[in-house]
């Protein structure tokens, strides 16, 4: 076991890190204000090869380790939430679920463009009456000689006007419960798809999140992602890249709260001292301080099974669960110790709190990953070998 990370790991925390710093920490809070999501931070990610980063070379990316991929999601969510779920959506929910399922044919029309930043992919599961609840989906998708025809609605989209690309999870087989779902891929050109902005968020104000809408869209026959009735395992096993994303994306808001947090600790004097001085202040810096070492641990513990090509729904889904609490719990705290100025825009702080809270919500609520590792505990669940495997790592051992 070796917990150190390498050269090449070290150095893409760097650029990240002073990418943040530099691009988006003294914009931010403008976006944030006037709700806009700047695209060019994603032509810059693209520009610095960070768009697909974990895919191999030969499909667009720069064939880095999956636990590379955390550390980017890690130091984008240091500087905003927004950019990190960007980064979840398009690399970790729809590129990395392109390399486990897609054919040949798919991975070179559709993988290599998003890998290396051309074209932006997102990703499509939830509906107005099915979010925890995936299997009651009810857009349809009906065979019409070599096209599908697919009519429904999806909320809660991230990306939804931004994105080129979309997995849409449709039903083949309503009858069929969740073994009647199909996952496409779906072109924003293609006649019948149109997008809408959700406004009025309490947190992610600098990112796009909004509803796609699909008026009778004729998708290719190729463009079925696995097989017909297969979507339910493709979007659970997408969920393990997006949540493992999410998870280290939440290791950055505890960084970013413990930071501001340290700071104003040696500004702010109460009773004649340092607020870092009393012991209350204290015990909430060491907790978001303990939070951030074990939220990281089981983050790369989870990307390890990836890089070793292994089943991680449980261990990823441990990772999503304790690092998003943590990370809201050290949002909540840093407001706290930063008093009534927490309380304003004027700190960081309080947009924290705001963002820390949908991945709380996001990719598997609280609830559903407790009942999750409850009933791992149980022997309720376990974890299968699927018919695709997202490839181990390094990936030329695998690929020849
Ligand atoms: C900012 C943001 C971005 C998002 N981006 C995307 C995206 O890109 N793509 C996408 O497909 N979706 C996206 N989502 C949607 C998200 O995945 C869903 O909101 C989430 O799955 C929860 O579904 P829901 O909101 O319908 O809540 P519901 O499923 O209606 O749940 C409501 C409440 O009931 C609880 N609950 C539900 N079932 C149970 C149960 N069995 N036991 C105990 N408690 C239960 C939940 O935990 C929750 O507290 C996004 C959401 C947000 C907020």
């Amino acid at each position: 076991m070796n917990f150190s990370l390498t050269e090449e790991q070290k150095s893409v925390r760097k650029v990240v890190r002073s990418f943040v710093d530099r691009e988006i920490i003294p914009y931010i809070k403008e976006w944030d204000e006037k709700g806009h999501f700047e695209t060019d931070i994603l032509k810059r990610l693209a520009e610095l090869q960070l768009m697909g980063v974990c895919i191999p070379e030969e499909y667009g990316g720069v064939g880095m380790d999956y636990n590379t991929l955390a550390i980017v999601c890690e130091e984008l969510e240091r500087g905003d939430t927004a950019f990190r779920t960007a980064v979840s959506v398009h690399t970790g929910l729809n590129s990395m679920t392109l390399l486990q399922w897609g054919t040949e044919v798919q991975k070179q029309n559709y993988l290599i463009p998003q890998a290396n930043g051309d074209k932006i992919g997102a990703f499509g599961l939830t509906e107005p009456n099915a979010g925890s609840d995936v299997a009651a989906l009810e857009t349809t998708a009906v065979k019409d000689g070599n096209f599908y025809i697919l009519n429904g609605s999806k909320t809660w989209i991230s990306l939804c006007d931004v994105a080129d690309h979309f997995l849409i999870f449709a039903k083949t087989d309503p009858k069929a419960g969740h073994r009647g779902i199909s996952c496409f891929i779906v072109e924003r050109t293609f006649e019948g798809v149109s997008s809408k902005a959700i406004k009025g968020k309490l947190g992610i104000r600098a990112g796009n999140t909004g509803e796609v809408f699909l008026d009778n869209v004729r998708v290719p026959a190729e463009n079925l992602l696995g097989f017909e009735g297969e979507g339910f395992k493709i979007a659970m096993s997408a969920l393990d890249n997006g949540r493992f994303t999410v998870a280290a994306g939440a290791c950055g808001t505890i960084m970013a709260a413990l930071e501001a947090s340290l700071k104003y600790c040696e500004e702010r004097k109460t009773f004649g001292k340092e607020i870092g001085r009393h012991q209350l202040v204290q015990q909430m810096i060491a907790k978001m301080s303990a939070n951030l070492e074990i939220s990281r641990l089981l983050v790369f513990k989870a990307g390890w099974l990836k890089n070793s090509g292994k089943r991680n729904t449980q261990e990823t889904s441990l990772a999503k669960w304790i690092s998003c609490d943590a990370a809201f719990e050290a949002a909540n705290d840093a407001v706290q110790i930063h008093g009534a100025y927490g309380f304003s825009n004027e700190f960081p702080v309080e947009r924290y709190l705001r963002n820390a809270k949908a991945p709380v919500i996001y990719e598997g609520t609280r609830e559903i990953h407790t009942i999750m590792q409850g009933e791992y505990a149980l022997g309720y669940r376990e974890d299968k070998t699927l018919r695709k495997m997202l490839p181990a790592w390094p990936f030329e051992e695998i690929l020849v």
